[in-house]
């Protein structure tokens, strides 16, 4: 069975203005400072809570000019967290006081939450689902990745490949929201019957990944996959983990990434620095001439 979610990966704009809000408004730890391995002109940051540990994981491609995406079937709608149950008040009033309008609080599924979008327009929901902390308890810091939810045109095809193939189990429904359940996170799916493709951009999910302990379960994942007539990538490094990468049945990017090596193989504060793969350090000074300068990082 997958044990969750490992991270969640959005487009969003201007990079210092993600870097801040993440940072200053939402309390994560920016624990990764590095490019898009794929394109390197383009940062990538990681955020998560103070250890990196997967399951608190969001990270971003910031693309200063990118026009907002567009909305529709074929992606993950947001980013959903859990936070501390009696946190919703306080959170409310730190994103007015930021400028952020919030919804809420509403219920689903039994669970109270807010929303909000931040300043690139990506759906936020923080889910009043996890204990105060022991040592703090009025501490309304983020606890980890709450769910997913994904929105289906055809929703059946994705029922049927969360179920036969990836281990989830079905739990309910609410209205047009159908909810399945691996090791305790939950994944939504959304039906937009008729609805058009999303169109990604800033404010959008790019993929959602999903963790094993070790390559070797990540190797049976990958063999299992292939069996049922997936199209998943090879085995790719991405320094900090490793993965592979699938479309679901409706078109939603799923990666299913290792716990190790972890965030903290290649310094001591992750988030210090611009850290590069060791395949791209020969070219660092034409990398960093690429990208935005950024202020002091927390
Ligand atoms: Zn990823």
């Amino acid at each position: 069975m997958l044990p969750g979610l490992h991270h969640v990966t959005a487009f969003a704009g201007d990079a210092q203005t993600n870097l801040d809000f993440y940072t200053r408004v939402m309390g994560l730890r920016l624990i990764k400072r590095t490019v898009n391995f794929d394109d390197p002109g383009t940062y990538h940051f990681y955020f998560g809570d103070a250890n990196g540990t997967p399951g608190t994981i969001l990270t971003f491609f910031p693309w200063p000019a990118a026009p907002p995406g567009v909305a529709g079937a074929g992606q993950a709608a947001g980013v959903s967290f859990a936070v501390p149950k009696s946190s919703l008040e306080a959170w409310t009033d730190r994103l007015r006081k930021a400028g952020i309008p919030v919804t809420g609080p509403r219920t689903r599924f039994g669970e109270e939450f807010i929303a909000f979008h931040d300043p690139h327009g990506l759906p936020v929901e923080l889910f009043a689902s996890a204990p105060e902390s022991a040592n703090a308890p009025d501490d309304p810091s983020i606890v980890r990745l709450h769910s997913a939810t994904l929105c289906e045109a055809d929703p059946q095809r994705t029922f049927a490949a969360l179920e036969d193939t990836l281990g989830f189990r079905y739990v309910s429904n609410e209205g047009d929201r159908t909810r399945f359940d691996v090791a305790g996170t939950p994944l939504d799916v959304v039906a937009m019957p008729g609805a058009g493709r999303a169109k990604p951009s800033a404010g959008s999910v790019h993929h959602i990944a999903w963790r094993v302990a070790n390559r070797e379960e990540q190797d049976e994942w990958r063999a299992k996959l292939v069996e049922a007539g997936l199209r998943v990538t090879r085995v790719i490094d991405r320094q900090y983990f490793r993965s592979i990468y699938f479309r679901e049945p409706g078109g939603v990017l799923f990666e299913i990434a290792t716990d190790g090596p972890g965030f903290f193989i290649d310094e001591i504060n992750p988030g210090e620095s611009l850290k590069l793969p060791p395949w791209l350090e020969p070219i660092r000074a034409s990398i960093e001439r690429r990208l935005a300068p950024l202020e002091a990082v927390r």
